[in-house]
């Protein structure tokens, strides 16, 4: 149904909150280009919403409670006026599906992320039918197809660009397998065609996402393109001036990855790369399927091929039948690669998945454990900043602040950078000199050639 045969849609507006990853805010952006042909235009205020999408995330703790908590407000903010077309989107929605329209009847439509090329249909019939509908199929291929011919318009500084979906790796305590699917690549030339899509409408770094994105594999009758093709292709897009790639698995950090270190002169040195453990025993407890000793070597390898590198990680803290001498193997870790920027939280069990019925670990243990792990974590992250204090960093101008004459932007290594600036430096790369700085951010002032003394 297009907007030709319906003007009335002409006015709509849709409000979309999103939750989670960068996965979900590249969804969210599509999602939307995909209701824009059926005439809605987005809205900041919630209020005057005629559709009210959620777009979840299964990661966090009691991630169902809070979209049921969610829902109850925008109830109450309608309650005198006309009810929008309530969808619930993302994983969340995957995971609970029906049970969520029955449970609460506020919500009209349920749709999880392989399905969401079927979200117009899924809105008009529920406007002319009241029909209530849950689609939860995986219909990755399908899905990939209706958007690639939906044209992307992100025009932000730095977006993001899905390229796979889906793992087949069921480490026990995730809940991706079951939300995303199996894993899926997209077609190579499709992700090219797109990224040159972004760059013309401005976009300076695109970060290419997947649940498992350096086991990204397409394959054709006589070649396969894996990720670092992708990365050497985008190299050549002239206007790009930075790629990044998350989130990856150890196992398949592979040489031809690894040379992209090399030969890449766009390739941010900085990697992502989630260990969870620092104890061969909880890795296998875990179903990680490599070694600590692996990781290590990954990452000498990827040292010696760039020793500007640095590494970020997750961890999960106390999970089930981590010992205190398992903890220390984790701290030694952390101690040997000064990571920066990492994820540390305490297991919580997620329904579905295999580690759901395990015995969990004391909690004041598990907080004890956090502290400690964050304590070191953190403080590297201070020291790191503390290091760039009265030197130039380069950094990709992101957007100005609002209402300040101040702008943000990141270090190649993804340190969140706000300096005083001059006019018409969005989209560029510039020399930041660091003044000061917290345990998140560096804080500065713009230092264009003309006015560098000494560098
Ligand atoms: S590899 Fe990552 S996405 Fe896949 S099951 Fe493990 S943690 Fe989840």
């Amino acid at each position: 149904m297009g907007l030709k045969k319906n003007p009335k849609l002409m006015s709509k507006k849709v409000f979309i909150k999103t939750f989670g990853c960068q996965m979900n805010e590249y969804d969210s952006n599509r999602i939307y280009e995909s209701i824009s042909k059926i005439g809605y235009k987005k809205t900041k205020i919630c209020d005057e919403a005629n559709c009210y999408i959620l777009n979840t995330c299964h990661i966090r703790d009691k991630a169902k409670e809070k979209v049921y908590h969610e829902i109850g407000r925008v109830k109450k903010k309608f309650k005198f006026k006309q009810k929008p077309v309530v969808v619930v989107a993302g994983c969340v929605a995957q995971a609970e599906n029906n049970e969520m329209i029955k449970r609460e009847p506020y919500i009209d439509i349920v749709i999880g992320p392989q399905s969401y090329h079927k979200i117009n249909d899924s809105i008009l019939n529920h406007i002319k039918e009241k029909e209530k509908k849950e689609q939860t199929e995986f219909d990755t291929i399908l899905k990939f197809d209706y958007f690639d011919k939906i044209r992307n318009n992100n025009s932000k500084v730095s977006t993001f660009l899905t390229i796979q979906e889906g793992c087949d790796k069921f480490c026990k305590f995730c809940v991706v397998p079951y939300t995303r699917g199996p894993e899926y690549s997209r077609s190579f030339y499709k992700i090219i065609e797109e990224a040159k899509q972004l760059v013309k409408n401005g976009s300076k770094e695109i970060t290419l996402l997947g649940q498992n994105v350096n086991a990204y594999l397409y394959e054709e009758e006589n070649s396969n393109f894996r990720l670092s093709d992708l990365i050497m292709a985008l190299e050549e897009i002239s206007e790009l001036k930075r790629i990044r790639y998350t989130t990856s698995h150890p196992l398949d950090m592979t040489d031809d990855l690894i040379k992209c270190y090399e030969k890449s002169r766009k390739l941010a040195p900085f990697v992502h790369l989630p260990i969870q453990s620092g104890s061969n025993r909880v890795l296998k407890l875990m179903n990680r399927n490599h070694t600590v000793e692996y990781y290590l070597s990954v990452y000498e390898r990827l040292k010696k091929i760039n020793p500007k590198i640095e590494f970020s990680s997750d961890f999960i803290i106390a999970y089930p039948g981590e010992t205190e001498e398992d903890f220390e193997e984790t701290m030694k870790l952390v101690k040997k690669i000064k990571f920066v920027n990492s994820y540390s939280f305490i297991f919580s069990p997620r329904p579905g998945t295999a580690a759901f019925h395990l015995e969990l670990i004391n909690n004041n243990i598990a907080k004890e454990r956090l502290k400690l792990i964050q304590n070191e974590l953190f403080n590297y992250q201070r020291l790191k900043n503390k290091m760039t204090e009265n030197k130039l960093v380069n950094v990709l101008v992101e957007n100005k602040i609002n209402n300040q004459n101040k702008f943000f932007g990141r270090t190649e290594h993804m340190t969140a950078v706000i300096f005083d600036g001059e006019k018409n430096i969005e989209g560029k790369i510039v020399p930041v000199l660091i003044t000061s700085f917290n345990q998140n951010s560096l804080f500065g002032v713009v230092k264009l050639k003309k006015n560098i003394k000494a560098a």
